[in-house]
């Protein structure tokens, strides 16, 4: 069977959201969607916090829906990468790179690098990108309505065995008005936790961005249509801007800094 569902959505324990695991449900049932991949910031929850969540996800999961307890680490500062286990229900202990993703596999989990987008200062490295499972190619948070974005993409190039996942990145109710929600097609024989998670981890799903399949491993129409070059120069000349305000002291809303990096 086929079924419809997003990757990489927090609610309020992950402290940052205000999204409940409710309103995600909800959603998912009116989208016609049979999962729902979480991806809560473990850093941010304690182990007690972890459990519950994935006891949440039980307790609202039916037989035409499944809510997937996930977890989203943090590497300390100042690399600040963020790498999703799908599917992983105790905490994850590890805050080495690639500890994450071992711990992650060895749960029987997926490991995916959350939006590389936003790794500017600190790149992620060859041996963190050879080693996850998948990368997260497009996230509606960071990479805005325009489709992936070129850099992230080219990671893929030398990487054909790399699964290439958009993510939702979902927090509050207002996300889940958004017309481009990425969505992943997957296809299990039913509808089942461990069926999912095995699908995803073998690349048994494609992805639908704006009611429309799309191929992350090649340039988007829409990007095509936006001109690349062109965005790159504004969100450089918005980045330019944020940075002297910060220099003088000044801190935008967080609010505004997230509608810029939609925007563009
Ligand atoms: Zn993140
Ligand atoms: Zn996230």
């Amino acid at each position: 069977m086929i079924v419809r569902g997003v990757f990489h959505c927090h609610t309020e324990v992950s402290k940052d959201a205000t999204l409940t695991h409710e309103d995600l449900a909800a959603f998912a049932r009116e989208q016609g969607f049979g999962f729902v991949l979480l991806g809560e910031h473990r850093d941010r929850m304690t182990e007690d916090e972890v459990r519950e969540a994935a006891a949440r996800c039980d307790a609202l999961s039916t037989e035409d829906l499944l809510l997937v307890p996930g977890q989203e680490q943090e590497v300390p500062a100042p690399l600040k990468f963020h790498i999703v286990g799908i599917g992983v229900r105790e905490p994850i202990l590890a805050t080495e790179p690639i500890a994450i993703v071992d711990e992650i596999r060895a749960a029987g989990g997926v490991s995916v690098l959350a939006h590389p987008t936003r790794y500017r200062t600190h790149p992620a490295p060859a041996d963190l990108l050879d080693a996850v499972d998948g990368i997260e190619v497009f996230n509606l948070r960071y990479d805005g309505r325009h489709g992936a974005r070129e850099e992230v993409r080219a990671l893929l190039e030398t990487r054909p065995e790399t699964l290439a996942i958009a993510g939702f990145d979902a927090h509050d109710p207002d996300d889940l008005r958004r017309a481009e929600t990425p969505v992943l097609v997957v296809e299990v024989e039913r509808l089942a936790e461990a069926e999912v998670v095995a699908a995803i981890s073998a690349g048994r799903f494609t992805i639908e961005m704006a009611g429309e399949p799309v191929d992350l491993r090649r340039p988007t129409p829409l990007v095509r249509r936006a001109g690349a070059g062109l965005r790159r120069g504004l969100f450089g000349v918005a980045r330019g801007a944020k940075r002297g305000l910060d220099r003088i002291g000044i801190r935008l809303p967080e609010r505004w800094v997230r509608a810029a990096r939609r925007r563009f």
